[in-house]
């Protein structure tokens, strides 16, 4: 039997699950009617479906129990006793039945007993244990019906891989350290592309051009690039690290570009400003704190919402809210100058006085020197990356994007219509707890710290 490695995204279900016997035959059966009875709920609510149609059927275990769920794809409304299913987005190897619904349990066998064992996959273990997709060369019982058939496998391990690059160092303009992000000197990227899956990135947009962007990619012979460079200016500065890609993503633990190219900053007596989402930074606590002895240096966590429940949803890949603090608190205690970046904040969901206040009563408990909000409490979309935003929204909150057509149009400035309000509260907390706010501030606090004196905290 013909099988394939593929790899699926994220799917979202509704539908409704029956519990399974331990009998084959019998599980048939039972399937085949619960297949009958889910049709007729659907034509009975007039539930519509997506053109061309699509049906799934899953096998599920959970704890020791047996289940097979009949769904079809999320749509805004749906019965009350559906339920939503995710099926996970990952690896899975995919094979097609030929023939009618009585021969597929012969199929299955041969997959789990046969195929699959001699493959050079191995079956993940997960709730779902298989899935059937049910389309539009599905005819019930015909000889010539086919129904698609994936079981979730490990990942295969690619190798990783490394695009070429030319330059790694690019200047920013030295009119104003205001009228700079942070006040920096320089920027580079070490990887492209971002794997921590944030909903809202605007890296995705089209005009960065950058092809398959949830793939991390290193750049090649990035030190040595870097080394030539940093040998050749003349003036020292601070380098900003991770502006379009988390420098700190995972591929980071053995790749160690960023680890080698803090080595480099090091030795040629640069400063470096890194932003961040992962809890990885704090693995060169030392030679960071080194760095910062020898000149300003700053750190910038990005936390956008006090729950780590909506921090795993918006920002699924990435250490949750709570790890980040901790981070925050970690940087902190090794004297470095460290801050929140809370942004984006996205309307109708996380614009409310409570995520605010929480945010940052935390980062006072974390002794923040900052937390920085670009532009009014809001979020910034364009071209496809509103589509991938939009395209969440319709899973997660269903009707909102409606209520974002209505509100934003197609401006790229989408700020909550309660910024004013939660700006104003802001400022009255961060002036309560002393954190600076103001970008102005924040450079002029860590550049002129005496490097030395980044190391004394008082707690
Ligand atoms: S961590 Fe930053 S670059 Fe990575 S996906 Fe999230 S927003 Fe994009």
């Amino acid at each position: 039997m013909k099988s394939e490695y593929v790899h699926q995204d994220d799917i979202f279900l509704v539908g409704k699950r029956i519990l399974l016997t331990t009998s084959l035959q019998e599980n048939h059966l039972l399937i085949k009617n619960f297949w009958k009875q889910f049709n007729a709920k659907l034509k009975s609510v007039h539930m519509p479906l997506t053109q061309p149609w699509i049906k799934y059927g899953i096998m599920l275990r959970e704890d020791t129990k047996l289940y097979y769920f009949c769904g079809v794809p999320s749509l805004n409304c749906y019965p009350l006793d559906f339920e939503l299913f995710h099926i996970p987005r990952g690896a899975f190897l995919h094979f097609t039945h030929h023939g009618g619904m009585d021969q597929l349990p012969e199929t299955i066998t041969t997959i789990w007993k046969q195929e699959l064992p001699a493959s050079p996959y191995q079956a993940l273990s997960s709730t779902i244990c298989y899935y059937e997709v049910y389309e539009e060369g599905f005819m019930f019982q015909s000889s010539t019906s086919t129904i698609q058939l994936y079981i979730p496998i490990q990942e295969e391990v690619t190798p990783f891989a490394y695009l070429p690059a030319k330059t790694l160092l690019a200047s920013q303009p030295r009119n104003s350290n205001a009228n700079t992000w942070f006040g920096m000197d320089f920027n580079m990227n070490l990887y492209k592309g971002c794997c921590h899956g944030c909903v809202y990135c605007d890296s995705r947009s089209k005009c960065y051009q950058v092809a398959d962007f949830d793939i991390v990619k290193g750049k090649q012979n990035a030190l040595a690039i870097l080394e030539m460079e940093l040998r050749k200016k003349r003036k020292k500065g601070t380098i900003g690290i991770g502006a379009m890609s988390d420098t700190y993503n995972p591929f980071e633990k053995t790749q160690c570009l960023t680890k080698g190219a803090l080595a480099l900053i090091e030795r040629y007596g640069y400063g470096v400003g890194i932003d961040t989402k992962s809890t990885l930074i704090l693995r060169d606590i030392d030679i960071l704190k080194r760095i910062a002895k020898q000149y300003p240096s700053i750190f910038k966590i990005t936390i956008t919402c006090a729950q780590d429940s909506l921090s795993k949803q918006i920002e699924p890949f990435a250490p949750v809210s709570s790890k980040r603090f901790e981070t925050v608190k970690a940087l902190r205690e090794a004297g470095l100058f460290t801050g929140i970046l809370l942004m984006p904040i996205l309307p109708f969901i996380n614009d409310t006085e409570e995520n605010i206040l929480t945010i940052v009563q935390k980062s006072h408990e974390a002794h923040a020197n900052f937390i920085f909000v670009y532009g009014g409490f809001g979020l910034s979309l364009r071209d496809n990356q509103r589509d991938y935003y939009y395209h969440w929204l319709d899973q997660h909150y269903p009707g909102l994007r409606f209520t974002y057509e209505e509100h934003y149009h197609k401006c790229y400035s989408c700020n909550s219509p309660h910024s004013r309000h939660l700006y104003k509260l802001f400022v009255k907390e961060c002036r309560k707890y002393g954190i600076l706010y103001r970008m102005s501030d924040i450079i002029r606090a860590y550049k002129s710290a005496i490097p030395n004196e980044q190391l004394q905290l008082t707690l």
